[in-house]
């Protein structure tokens, strides 16, 4: 199976770590250990130099040269273990701007994400998520007080002890589904998306609701149509900025389409041999090719 862009994969999580203290305090002082900085969610990266151009990398730093970054930083997160060497995640957004950018240049993931190596991506889109969960996790969400970091940066905690709430990392479930009627699919164009760009539907889940319920609800709100078969595709993790994104395809029972809550500024149905010439241009160009939805057209295109 190709695995989707953001998608860890089999990367060793390290979970069985995040609890035994030692063994983190040594990995913190191991000069084997790699420090993938963070700064107001961007994140250190580097240029690739290959044959047909550059490529941007995520650029981890070592603790030989850089140990007084972990006590600067306001968040340590263990991203992981690879073979036997450590991966953190500093977020360095305490840092003057100076103080960052004399460690090289930061990026914004979603600017670059669809151009690096795959691992590279989604790795940084992991620190990416664990660090925004916790910029907006400092307080508890009971009684107010401070919240600490715990388990190596993978939950916090309260730190008044009469409540002592425990948090974990949270991530937003949203649908999203190739609606087709026959042979032609739903190509939709929200009015804040760059010009020309269209795409499948998609929305949160809301309480209550399974996904199937959540992939009919939206396509009635948006569009007005009812669809039947609603079926599993597959799912990618999109961090911007904290959605886990559950592809679903189903079929139209017309396609006669009323726009209802003004999300969606226009929508084609189109057919495949217009989707493959597609202009690429400010007229129609198809979703970012680091995203599930291009997935979904794609295994449109090709049944
Ligand atoms: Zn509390």
């Amino acid at each position: 199976m190709h695995t989707y862009f953001y998608a860890t994969g089999d990367f060793d999580r390290g979970a069985g770590r995040r609890e035994d203290h030692s063994w983190l305090r040594a990995r913190l002082q191991d000069p084997t250990s790699r420090l993938y900085p963070l700064w107001h969610l961007r994140h250190l990266v580097r240029n690739e130099i290959l044959s047909d151009g550059p490529v941007p990398r995520a650029q981890a730093l070592d603790l030989l040269r850089h140990a007084d970054l972990v006590a600067r930083a306001d968040t340590v997160i263990l991203l992981g273990v690879d073979g036997e060497v450590a991966h953190f995640a500093l977020d360095l957004s305490g840092l003057d701007e100076a103080s960052a950018t004399a460690l090289g240049e930061f990026q914004e993931l979603r600017a670059i994400g669809a151009l690096m190596p795959q691992r590279d991506g989604a790795l940084l889109a992991y620190a990416r998520g664990l660090a925004y969960w916790h910029q907006r996790h400092r307080f508890c969400g009971a009684c107010g007080a401070p919240t600490e970091v715990k388990a190596a940066g993978h939950q916090r905690q309260c730190t008044n002890h009469d409540c002592s709430t425990v948090q974990f990392p949270r991530t937003d479930p949203a649908v999203i589904m190739r609606v087709t009627c026959g042979n032609r699919i739903l190509m939709a164009r929200q009015a804040m998306w760059a010009q020309g760009m269209h795409s499948v539907l998609a929305g949160f889940v809301e309480p209550g609701e399974s996904l199937e319920d959540a992939v009919t609800r939206e396509v009635f709100e948006e569009v007005g149509l009812r669809v039947r078969d609603v079926r599993y595709f597959g799912s990618q993790p999109w961090p911007f900025p904290a959605s886990l994104m559950l592809g679903f395809t189903a079929e139209a029972d017309s396609e006669d389409v009323r726009l209802q809550d003004g999300e969606i500024e226009s929508v084609r149905w189109m057919t495949r041999v217009e989707l493959l010439n597609s202009p690429e241009d400010e007229t129609f160009r198809l979703p970012r090719a680091d995203s599930i939805s291009r997935r979904l057209i794609e295994d449109w295109l090709r049944l």
